[in-house]
Formats: C-alpha cells, structure tokens, sequence
C-alpha cells in the first residue's frame, strides 16, 4: 500500500519545486528556508499520520449521514472527530497568512493534504477544502474589518464555510441566479434560495448574489452579481435570516452534509467589488477545483490501494489474479492515470504557488525596475497558463478517479459489487468529483475558452522549453514523440476556428489531448530526477501519443455536419 505521504509527493516536495526561490520571494532573502522546507515535512508527516487514524472509522461508519435537529445539522461522529484531529494539529484553514493566526501552506501543499483527508474520507474532506477556500477568498477580498473577525476564527478552526452559488434553476449557469441582496442604508440584506450546499449547516456562507439595483438590466447574466460574507449569527449573538431547510439523501460522501438553505432578510457584508462578485468567486471556484481535483486524486489512490491489495490475494486458476496479464495491465494502467493525473495537478498548483511568491516579493517593495518588470511578466503568463490548466487538472483527476475506482470494482468481481465493498462506495464516493464545481463538460468548455484566448501557445511553448532540455536515452526519443503530439494539436485546432459549435462538440478530445502532452512533459520532468519513474514516462508517452493522433486527426476532420448527425442519431432511437 502507498503511504498517505507518498514518493509522488515527495518528489516535489524534496526535488522539483524551487523551495529556495520560493520562500526567499514570499517571505524575504534573509528567510530560513531549511527551516521552512523542514516545517512543510513536518506538517506533512502530521497530516499522513492523522488521515491513516482517521480511515478505519471512515470505512466502517460509511453510509452514516448528516442529521437536522430543530434546523442545527449535526455531522456523523466519524467527520466531528476527524475534524478535531485536524484542528488539533491545527491543519485547517492552512492557507490563512501569519498575521491572520494561520500557517500560510504553500497552495501545494496544502492540496496534498486535501488529497490525503479526501483519502481517508472523502466527506471530512469536503468540509476541511470548503474551509481552507472560504478564509483564502476572505483574505483575498474582504475589507480588513472583516478579515480581522473571520480569519482568526477559520485559522484555529473555530467557524466553517461554505459556499452558496447553486439555485434551482442555476447550476451550471450562474447567470441566471435570483438571491437578491438589497442595501438599506449602510446594511445589505439577502433573500433567496440556494441548493445543494455544502456544509450549509456551518457559520460562515460566502453567497453569490444579485445586487436588487441593477438587477433589471444584468437578469440572466453573470454581470451584477455581487459576493457577500453571511453569518448565520449576528455580531451580538442573535441568529441571522440564514436557515437549513433541509438535507439531502445521496449516493455517496454520506458524512458531507448538502443543505437546502433559505436566506430571508439575512444581514451580509460583501466583499470585493460592487457587481463584480462573479469574478472573485472565480477564485474560490478555481481554488475549489484543485481541491475537488485533489480529492478525485485521493479517493483513486485509496481504490487503487485496494485493487492492489485484492488481486494479490485472490486466487482464480491456480494464481493470483494479479498475475494475468489482463489484470497486470490494467493494475499498471491505472497507476499511470493515477501519476499522470497527479503530475497535471502538481504542476498547477506549483505555478500559483510561484505566482503568490511574486506578489509577495512585489508588494514588499525595493525590487528594482527591471527585476520588476520581469516579475510582472513572469506573472502573468504563470496566470494564464493557470487559467487553462486549472479546468484540465480538475477535469483529468476526476475521470481519473471515475475511471480507478470503476475498475477497482471490476477486479474484486462479485464481490466489489455487494454492499458493502470498499471499491464499491469508493465509486459512489468518486462520482460526485466529475460533477461539482462544474462538471468535466463544463470544465472541457473552460478550457477551451482559454485556449481561444492563446493560453494554449503560451502553455505549449513552455513544454517545448522543458522537452528542449531532455537529453540523452530515453529522454531523446520520448520528448520527440510529445513534440510531435504538440504539433498535431496546433494544427489540428485551426478547424476549431470556422465554427463554435464544431469546437464546443470537439472540446473533450481537444482537453484530453491537451492533458496527455501536459502530463508527459511533467512526468518526463519527475522521471529525470527519479529513475524508478523512466518506465512510467515512457509507458504515457507511448500509450497517449497515440491517442492525442487519433484525436487530433478527428477534430482537424473539421466536419461540423457531425452536430447534424448527433441530432439525426438521436432521432432515429426517439422515433423507434
Ligand atoms: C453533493 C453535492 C454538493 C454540492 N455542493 C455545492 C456547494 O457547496 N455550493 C454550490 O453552490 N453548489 C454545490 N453543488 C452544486 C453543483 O455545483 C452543481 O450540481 C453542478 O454545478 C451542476 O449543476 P446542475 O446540477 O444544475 O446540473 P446542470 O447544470 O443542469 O447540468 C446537467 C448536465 O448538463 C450538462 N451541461 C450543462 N450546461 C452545459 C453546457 N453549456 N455545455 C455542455 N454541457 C452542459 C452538465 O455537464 C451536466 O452533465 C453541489 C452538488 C452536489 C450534488
């Protein structure tokens, strides 16, 4: 079995993040990054230790789900004491800055972590990312006031939060939400009804709402919608307009409370602009994303230790199952979706972590000019090829985890399929990532957005910059191979230009074609500095440049009466 605090994350933590550049940027040349680098294991080392106490209890306690008394919802024993495990060890919150009581994680590793809780228990972890991702979009956002009463509460993990954008009729489009948040005076109040919220039962909502102003002219657009702080107590105690209507029966993460919630006349502050509340949730649902991706991440990894552990024992025609070659390779392709995956990731929140690094060296003023310049410009392509990767790594994480934890049932037979398999409620568990916070087509279709926007050749050329430097066998021959893939999706994406609606039909080729190059480069990157990890490089490069071909010469078909086809297909199954 992997341990919680596994060599893929090891990797980054010990060779392939630049820890020096890191920490002298964020916190000053005279910071003691040693001492930094050994703090990180340490947090680490904690975190894995918790998550490996916390899974029995987990497992055992699956199908315990969240209850509603007199409107208070109360969480299953096995989320409240893994919860307090945490918050004891004080691993919630982690991305809230020293001055506010936190511990300021690199964003990296504080995914880790994520991965890790998500690992152990898939619900425990929605609550501990929804936490960490509120406090993150106060701090970046909020009035100072208002950091200075929240933060300090998130960092020791006294309140929760959740985040309310969903409404029946918005979902996956946010434009066409209703809560309306009215101002009298210096107050705002908000009334509406959101679904489907997370953790709802908590003390601090971060809600997305239509200012009642502008509401006539900006109905059914994502333009007028504000982001407001909503306790669900006053300043002096007294419970706010913020009620739990009810929680809902789901298929999988039973722990995770989803609430119901009716906002009527609750006081809110809001943070960030006036109408401009959409892009500042933006941040919170990128943020979020990473978080859902890390926890596809840690629910594939636990059914994978699982279907490792089955096929090992599980004797059929005299040897174990493992040792078919049928199996063997699904076992091994699995591993490969699982470390490609994890690479896309890892490289995302890298960046972001690098791009925090500049704007602390900025904001502590005395760089000179030109440095400065080039930070700016460092930082902002950093950003746009975060913008493109964050939908990518969300995406590919989560059909990843689909896909594992589908054929850790497989591989148990029968028995994965009985009620109370491990791989079977891992599956159940797992599906949700590919859905909330956006689903994988709402995140091909963001994707695509950027690349129409030119992240794909700013993403592309730093590949080439990093393929560039390979040298030697095998490394030649398989970054050869990604440079070639690169090229098919470059010229394969000029047919995408004609017409948008070829392109939105084409978009989950193109993002998978996308991550196959992204995640060859990263796991060339990491087979550089780890040996053992030549093969598995090796093994994506030749499996998926075969697969970005036969995308890419799909999509340079460029034939957009397939649109029409899909209609008539569908039509003849209707009519019959
Ligand atoms: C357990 C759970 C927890 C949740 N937690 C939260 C939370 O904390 N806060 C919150 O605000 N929300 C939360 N949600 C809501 C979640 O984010 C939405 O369910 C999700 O965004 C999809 O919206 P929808 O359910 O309305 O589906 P719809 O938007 O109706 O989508 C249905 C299908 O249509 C597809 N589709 C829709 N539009 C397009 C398009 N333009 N192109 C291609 N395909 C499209 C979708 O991909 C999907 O397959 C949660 C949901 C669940 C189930």
């Amino acid at each position: 079995m992997a341990a919680y605090l596994n060599d893929g994350m090891l990797l980054y933590l010990d060779h392939l993040v630049d820890w020096d550049t890191y920490f002298r940027w964020r916190k000053g040349d005279d910071a003691d990054v040693p001492t930094e680098r050994e703090t990180l294991r340490v947090i680490c080392d904690t975190a894995a230790e918790i998550c490996a106490s916390i899974e029995p209890a987990a497992r055992a306690d699956w199908e315990e789900s969240a209850r509603l008394e007199n409107g208070e919802v109360r969480v299953p024993k096995h989320i409240a004491d893994g919860y307090e495990k945490l918050r004891e060890a004080g691993i919630v919150s982690f991305g809230v800055e020293e001055e506010y009581g936190g511990v300021a994680l690199p964003g990296l590793v504080g995914n880790w972590i994520l991965q890790m809780v998500a690992r152990a228990d898939a619900g425990l972890m929605t609550i501990v990312g929804l936490q960490a991702g509120v406090a993150l979009d106060i701090q970046k956002y909020a009035p100072e006031e208002l950091k200075r009463e929240w933060l300090p509460r998130f960092a020791t993990g006294e309140v929760q939060g959740a985040m309310d954008l969903t409404e029946p009729q918005a979902g996956s489009d946010l434009g066409a939400i209703t809560t309306i948040a009215r101002e009298d005076g210096d107050a705002t109040f908000l009334d509406g009804e959101k679904i489907f919220i997370t953790n709802g039962g908590c003390e601090v909502h971060l809600v997305l709402a239509r200012d009642a102003d502008t509401a006539e002219q900006s109905k059914g657009t994502t333009r007028g919608l504000s982001l407001f702080v909503c306790p669900r107590h006053l300043p002096d105690g007294t419970p706010n307009g913020v009620h739990v209507e009810r929680l809902e029966h789901k298929q999988g993460i039973h722990g995770s409370p989803t609430a119901a919630i009716r906002f009527s006349g609750a006081r809110a502050w809001r943070i960030g602009t006036k109408g401009e509340g959409f892009k500042a949730m933006l941040d919170l649902m990128n943020n979020a994303r990473l978080g859902v991706a890390a926890q596809g991440i840690g629910i594939g990894e636990a059914a994978l230790d699982e279907a490792l552990s089955y096929t090992r024992q599980r004797v059929q025609f005299g040897t174990p199952i493992g040792e078919q070659p049928l199996v063997k390779n699904m076992l091994a392709q699995m591993v490969l979706e699982l470390e490609a995956s994890r690479a896309l990731l890892y490289r995302c929140c890298a960046l972001l972590d690098r791009n925090d690094a500049i704007a602390a060296r900025l904001a502590r003023g005395g760089v000179p000019e030109a440095e400065a310049a080039e930070l700016e410009q460092m930082r902002e392509r950093n950003s746009t090829r975060v913008r493109l990767l964050t939908p990518l790594a969300k995406y590919m994480a989560t059909e990843t985890c689909d896909r594992l934890t589908r054929w850790a049932v497989q591989l148990h037979g029968g028995v994965g399929f009985m009620a109370e398999s491990v791989v079977g409620r891992l599956h159940d568990d797992g599906i949700i990532t590919t859905i909330y916070e956006g689903t994988s087509e709402i995140q091909v279709s963001f994707a695509l957005k950027e690349m129409s926007k030119g992240a794909l050749f700013v993403v592309f050329d730093e590949l080439r910059k990093e393929l560039d430097e390979l040298e030697g066998e095998p490394f030649d021959a398989l970054a050869e191979k990604v440079r070639t893939g690169i090229q098919q999706i470059l010229d394969a994406s000029s047919a995408l230009i004609q017409d948008f609606g070829y392109a939105l039909l084409s978009a989950r080729r193109l993002a998978d074609a996308a991550v196959d190059v992204i995640a060859a480069t990263e796991l060339l990157r990491q087979a550089r500095v780890d040996e053992r990890r030549v093969d598995l490089a090796t093994s994506w490069v030749n499996r998926r440049m075969l697969a970005v071909e036969m995308n890419t010469k799909r999509i340079a078909e460029g034939d957009v009466s397939r649109i029409d086809r899909c209609e008539r297909i569908i039509g003849v199954y209707e009519a019959s």
